[in-house]
């Protein structure tokens, strides 16, 4: 998962696999369906623990690779390839892949055949019969298994929400087409490392208009390597170009690629934006195009950068304003047609928020299903199935693990709690002196503060404060000060009195120096 707007500092969300970690010894392999990031970004964590060998086709392999080196995690790992078609069998279950059309090329669905029946896994999908990459959903097969009889069908809820169909990419290549003709300078093309596919609209349509096209950032670069080399991103001869050759090159020639559509402080984009760029700045007569949605909680990173770029003379486009991104996920019509040719006996909407699976299970009583073989579950709920009966029967531990810079999982709900009341509220430190012989009170407290009020309009308040606390203390009389006293009475204390004074809740943190 990507963090949410109030996981301060947090870089990832990662499953917790305890639960996993105990059954070790029955866990016979990762299946993974395609190599998004919110698919494949918790492997670099997780392998380190729970070393099993890792299916999926050979671009997701790819771009697993490139995320297992980043974090230095490629030397052990067990990737095994397995093409659209292809099949495994790993126990007692045997995993046919069949391809499915989704915003990145060799994406899959899974046909689990078990002893008690078939179990479909959509992958993520939409319906896309004009796809960038060739590959549409593959219909026939699952209308085949609809004959057959699937036990459970699990979809793409994602946008659930939305109706009719989600338009094709082709919309997305067009809109690249008119861009690349009428730009009079250079267009900048910001998308997601991982949208393959985006990439080579990009590829053809400046090929089409006699552009070159200059990759920038790391992530981008690594990951269109890897595909060219795999054969899923096709280059015409002198299209790309290294960025040593942009010297004197016309600006009606020029296009790049970077990351940044979610406004990553470190993205190329942004330092683009930011006038931070080593070889790219703004000039006028720029055109910079955001192909992707925002993630939500992102929006106000995003906004910040197009922003800037307006200022700096550029045109921005994002798909508010055209259609630069089509999302490659299925709409409402698109999941009722896979329900209608699957045609489970149970069904379990996944992926998505909580809303997103309620839709998604309206949408299965629309077509027929009856609502007690509807399944909403949230993580870490215990469905058993027969092949006769379904049913929720437990819970077992599950939740989430946040990734810090390098730190996997140090960081609980109490570090995150502290930061909000930090980013809401401010500090306050209160510093204690007490004599090293006697361990009496020495003079009266400071005071410092950060985050909390502007201590020079507020001198007054600070210096009541300081006085309150010196007064409070005082009562204990001529004993020695204890510690834990001292420590839960002053944040007592102040915690009332900037609550009375502010309406505000400041860290208070008081400190014990001996002189
Ligand atoms: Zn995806
Ligand atoms: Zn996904």
């Amino acid at each position: 998962m990507f963090p949410e707007e109030e996981m301060l500092g947090i870089d990832l969300v990662i499953p917790d696999i305890n639960y996993l970690l105990e059954k070790r010894e029955k866990i016979r392999g990762i299946v993974i369906t395609h190599g998004h990031e919110d698919h494949i970004g918790a492997l670099p964590y997780l392998l380190p623990q729970l070393n099993v060998p890792i299916y999926s086709t050979k671009l997701t392999q790819g771009l697993i690779s490139v995320k297992l080196k980043e974090r230095k995690a490629l030397s052990g790992a067990k990737l095994n390839v397995i093409p659209p078609g292809g099949e495994v069998t790993l126990g007692k279950f045997r995993i046919e892949f069949f391809p499915v059309c989704h915003s990145i090329p060799d994406s899959v669905g899974l046909i689990i055949y078990t002893p008690i029946g078939i179990i479909v896994h959509s992958g993520d999908f939409k319906l896309d019969y004009t796809p960038v990459d060739g590959k549409p959903t593959d219909l026939s097969r699952l209308a085949q298994l609809g004959a057959q009889g699937v036990l459970l069908l699990l979809s793409d809820s994602t946008y659930a929400e939305l109706p009719g169909y989600t338009p094709s990419e082709r919309v997305v290549g067009e809109t690249l087409d008119h861009i690349m003709a009428d730009a009079p300078g250079r267009v900048i093309i910001t998308t997601f490392a991982s949208l393959i596919s985006r990439v080579q609209q990009v590829i053809d349509s400046a090929a089409k208009h006699q552009r070159r096209v200059f990759i920038i950032g790391r992530s981008m670069t690594d990951n269109v390597n890897m595909a060219l080399r795999l054969g899923y991103l096709n280059a015409p001869d002198g299209v790309l170009a290294r960025i040593d050759e942009l010297k004197g090159m016309p600006r009606d020639k020029v296009v790049f690629v970077t990351t940044g559509s979610q406004g990553e402080p470190t993205s190329a984009l942004v330092r683009i934006a930011n006038r931070d760029h080593r070889w790219v700045h703004i000039v006028r007569g720029d055109t910079v195009v955001i192909s992707a949605t925002p993630i939500p909680g992102n929006e106000a990173l995003i906004n910040r950068t197009v922003d800037s770029l307006f200022k700096q003379g550029a045109r921005v486009l994002y798909s508010k304003v055209a259609p630069v991104h089509v999302h490659g996920h299925g709409s409402q019509e698109e999941l009722k047609l896979l329900l209608n040719l699957v045609k489970p006996k149970f069904f379990m909407p996944i992926h998505g928020e909580y809303r997103h699976l309620s839709l998604h299970a309206k949408l299965a009583q629309s077509v027929g299903i009856p609502k007690d073989n509807i399944f909403v579950l949230e993580d870490g709920d215990v469905i058993e199935l027969t092949p006769e009966v379904a049913k929720v029967t437990g819970k077992v531990a599950s939740g989430n693990v946040y990734v810090d810079g390098l730190s996997v999982g140090d960081i609980g709900s109490v570090v995150l709690r502290n930061r909000r009341m930090l980013s809401r509220d401010g500090m306050v430190v209160v510093i204690i002196a007490v004599n090293r012989q006697t361990g009496k009170l020495v003079g009266r407290p400071d005071i410092i503060s950060r985050g909390f009020v502007d201590t020079r309009e507020a001198k007054d308040m600070i210096e009541e404060s300081r006085n309150l606390v010196a007064r409070v203390l005082d009562h204990g009389g001529s004993r020695p000060a204890d510690w834990g006293f001292i420590n839960t009475k002053v944040r007592d204390t102040l915690n009332k009195f900037y609550y009375k004074q502010t309406r505000r809740r400041p860290m208070v943190l008081p400190f014990m120096v001996k002189v």
